[in-house]
């Protein structure tokens, strides 16, 4: 819906509905284009309420007939709902309704997706299926009738009945309007159990469209694993007599953790070992892990109103990543963590999107489901564990059950149990949750007399809206490396709550090596004046594991902006570093292959700038390649038998020790490939009985740019399935060189099997577009183009997505003027797009606001 002028919404305007809702019966009568949805819904006044408008929120609905207590009733339609004059006593409301679900491409609310019945209210969907308070402050019973001759119809809760033609659902926890879901259609299920710690039997289920019943295994394992992690590391016990999950082929988001009915995007939940990659498998876990968290972390707690989304959000990214950590790496979980941070947040927090993990103000809340809200969301969660210690951490999070159940709740209630836990001020940290930014901190030494100083100096860049900044509480965990490689100070946890501020370390008989940042301890941005020949000492000594990786980072960048800059050749002795690691066997494959991954080409662009310099993308992508090149060559006569070495035989298993050594299998090939002119990788590719030797294959060769047979065999066998073929689709585009990277994304756009209207492919093509970092930003500006048209296109069909996907442009001050003219010229054009939505409308202007 297109708004000349775009409302916005404030924090601080937040005022509480009038009326409890005490109950809400609804009624569906399913046809494809003319839905009917009947409400029953008891209203009560609050009587000391500051706002008595009975306002009900409602978009694209028809309203048929509203009645209360039984007599008919006109209410007033207004933009974005209805007012109504209500009794001053306890009321039922009804209201009959007609929609489109065959109509809603947008697929929020009630829609279709390959002939199935299925909903999305997250954030703000429910008011597209009938007039009601849609607020997540306003919580409430649900019972639900389905009418309508698909065979399987679910909704909320536990099942409440069912006959020819319909099946009711009660729902006995109240919930927010944006937890309510409804499945119909045709669909089988993958069935499972789980016995609860206190005993209880609890049927579950993964609901899939007939054909697919084989790809549900692991994700029933991992929602068990789930549950169980859940109960042992917070004593958290499932509520329901069941437990449904659906995967949906067409969805915005990766999953949404509507109350007992989890509606999944297939790619999310569809595992087998011939369709899904080790990263896909790793990936699942994950994100079922992630909504059946949620069931404690934003369901029987949620938010008060969508600016406290990072409540449920970090906290249940920060449960996920603990999972993840316990179930596989605790190091290599941290490392991959962190390279999304930089990938994904950093930028945003550093560029015309940034806002703070609790924004103030927005226009349209879907635009806020962003890296900052969750992944810097769960980072300031990490530093708080961080500050008060584990002990406290689970004695708070105690407190936060005990004491919020079953309410909505704002980030004031969140550290108010901490500050009671704990007896801890937390006035200077919850900073963290009202600024935007990347703090930088500057570090500088002072040994002398056996007594080594550390100084640490931090600021915050200038943020839209927030120019200046007051100095954060930041965790800095450091230890200290003697130079024979000792470690002689184990990790201590240094609290930096000024501007500037030194620690002191007495008694060392030598000057140390400092390992600073441990564990990545704090979202910063460190900057120290260091060498090379420190870097490699950290990478060969440092005890925590993450600096180990980050010191190989820092070699690489160093060496790729040296060689951007000045024309350099690859670091000799950096390259020495990598292979030695390489070749050796007593380290762990999955952490070999993390320091075998060279800086993504945007993250060297990215540090260019923050260091004063124009990136040249195409610059950046010729270091890279002479880079990988050169280190191919020196590793030569070991590649074979590295190769050999890290060839994982038998039957596949998703394992992380399994997956880890063919993360480093990959990593050989693709550097084999460099010099065998691919042979070794055309041999696997035939081989291969599992994706992730087939992918592994196919993308080496297609960046060799000698994979043209392969990738008809891929297509020929794989066709049928949209999951895989989403694959197809992005690496022809990632693999492209520079110069080819905008029309092959252009040549799959009129590809029969090109989608527009479903997520999945659209993010597929331009996703790999706007990640192939030299090719999006191809001086012709054709990336820049195609992306524009294509958003300009999509926008009419599905806002949110359109929306997300213009953050691609957001780095745009980067670059050189012609760059920077052209992505104006692109962002102005889909700006000055008539009927454009709110939610395009809104990113653009950010963007080109800056
Ligand atoms: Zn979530």
């Amino acid at each position: 819906m297109a708004k000349d002028t775009p409302q916005t919404f404030y924090l601080k305007d937040y005022t509480p509905f009038g009326f409890d809702v005490e109950s809400v019966h609804l009624t569906f009568r399913l046809t494809p284009e003319t839905t009917r949805v009947l409400s029953k819904i008891r209203f009560a006044p609050k009587p000391d309420a500051a706002d008595k408008t009975f306002f009900l929120h409602g978009e694209d609905l028809q309203l048929i007939s509203a009645k209360i207590d039984g007599e008919t009733v006109t209410p007033e339609l207004i933009e974005g709902g209805l007012k109504c004059d209500v009794p001053s006593a306890p009321f039922t409301w009804e209201a009959e309704v007609e929609i489109n679900p065959a109509g809603n491409t947008a697929l929020e609310g009630l829609y279709m997706s390959n002939r199935m019945y299925c909903t999305q209210c997250e954030a703000e969907g429910f008011r597209k299926i009938t007039y009601y308070p849609d607020r997540p402050d306003v919580m409430s019973t649900f019972t639900v009738r389905i009418e309508g001759d698909e065979p399987v119809m679910l909704s909320n809760g536990n099942p409440a009945g069912a006959g020819e033609g319909w099946a009711e659902w009660h729902d006995p926890w109240p919930k927010p309007a944006y937890l309510f879901a409804l499945v119909a259609g045709d669909l089988v299920n993958h069935p499972g159990s789980f016995t609860t710690k206190s005993g209880k039997e609890v049927e579950l289920n993964i609901w899939v469209r007939p054909g697919d019943e084989g790809k549900c295994a692991f994700g029933m394992e991992a929602l068990k694993k789930s549950m169980k992690w859940d109960e042992d590391v917070y004593g958290l016990e499932y509520d329901l007599e069941l437990f449904n999950i659906v995967a949906v082929d067409d969805f915005n988001m990766g999953a949404m953790e509507n109350k007992g009915l989890n509606i999944f995007n297939s790619s999310c939940v569809l595992a087998s070992p011939e369709t899904s990659t080790d990263a896909n498998f790793e990936r699942i876990e994950a994100i079922i892990a992630h909504e059946y968290f949620h069931n404690w972390t934003g369901n029987r707690i949620t938010c008060r109103d969508w600016f406290q989304l990072c409540l449920k959000e970090g906290l249940t990214v920060f449960r996920d990543a603990q999972f993840t950590a316990d179930m596989r790496s605790e190091p290599v979980k941290r490392i991959d963590d962190v390279i999304t941070l930089r990938a994904r947040q950093f930028p945003e927090d550093n560029g015309p999107l940034a806002h703070p993990p609790r924004p103030e103000q927005f226009q349209e809340i879907n635009n806020f489901y962003t890296a900052t809200v969750y992944e810097k969301g769960a980072e300031v969660i990490g530093m708080l564990k961080r500050l008060v210690g584990d002990e406290n951490y689970y004695k708070a999070l105690k407190l936060y059950f005990e004491r919020h159940d079953g309410q909505a709740c704002t980030i004031e209630d969140w550290l108010k149990v901490f500050e009671d836990a704990t007896g801890r001020d937390l006035q200077q940290f919850k900073l963290w949750y009202s600024q935007a930014g990347t703090p930088r901190v500057k570090v500088s030494e002072d040994y002398a007399g056996g007594t080594y100083t550390l100084t640490f100096e931090q600021s915050t860049p200038p943020t839209p809206g927030q120019p200046d900044k007051a100095p954060r509480v930041i965790p800095m965990a450091v230890g200290l490396l003697s130079p024979n490689g000792d470690e002689v100070r184990a990790t201590e946890v240094l609290e930096l709550t000024e501007a500037k501020q030194s620690f002191t370390f007495e008694g060392l008989a030598s000057k140390p090596v400092p390992s600073i940042l441990r564990e990545f301890s704090a979202p910063v941005i460190l900057e120290r004046e260091t060498t090379n020949a420190e870097r490699a000492f950290l990478l060969a000594h440092d005890t925590d594991p993450f600096n180990r990786w980050e010191a190989g980072n820092a070699l690489a960048k160093e060496t790729r902006v040296a060689m951007v800059l000045d024309g350099a050749a690859p670091d000799a002795a950096y390259l020495d570093a990598l292979e030695k690691l390489v070749r050796d066997d007593d380290q762990d494959p999955a952490f070999r292959a993390l320091v075998l991954s060279p800086p993504s080409q945007s993250d060297i662009a990215q540090t260019l700038h923050e260091r004063g310099y124009t990136p040249d993308p195409q610059k950046i992508y010729d270091a890279a390649e002479t880079f990988t090149q050169t280190l191919a060559q020196q590793l030569e006569t070991s590649l074979p038998r590295l190769y050999a070495a890290t060839t994982v035989e038998g039957l596949y298993s998703p394992d992380a020790e399994s997956a880890g050594k063919r993360a480093l299998n990959g990593r050989i090939l693709s550097l084999l490939t460099r010099l065998d002119g691919g042979d070794q990788a055309a041999r696997q590719y035939a081989a291969a009985d599992n994706m992730t030797q087939q992918y592994a294959a196919l993308a080496a060769l297609l960046k060799a740019e000698k994979g043209e047979v392969q990738s008809r065999a891929f297509f020929d066998q794989w066709q049928d399935d949209r999951l895989v073929m989403d694959k197809w689709f992005a690496l022809q585009i990632a693999c492209a060189a520079p110069e080819k990277t905008a029309a092959t994304a252009k040549a799959l756009t009129q590809h029969a099997l090109f989608d527009m209207k479903n997520p999945n492919r659209f993010r597929a093509v331009f996703g790999a577009l706007a990640g192939n970092h030299a090719g999006f930003h191809h001086a012709s500006g054709e990336g820049y183009q195609l992306l524009a048209d294509n958003l300009i296109a999509l926008d009419k069909l599905n806002p949110q997505t359109t929306a997300r996907m213009c953050a691609a442009f957001q780095t745009w001050k980067r670059y050189d003027a012609g760059r920077q003219s052209l992505i104006r010229a692109q962002l102005s054009r889909i700006a000055g797009t008539e009927g454009l939505s709110r939610d395009t409308n809104e990113m653009v202007t950010r963007i080109l606001d800056a």
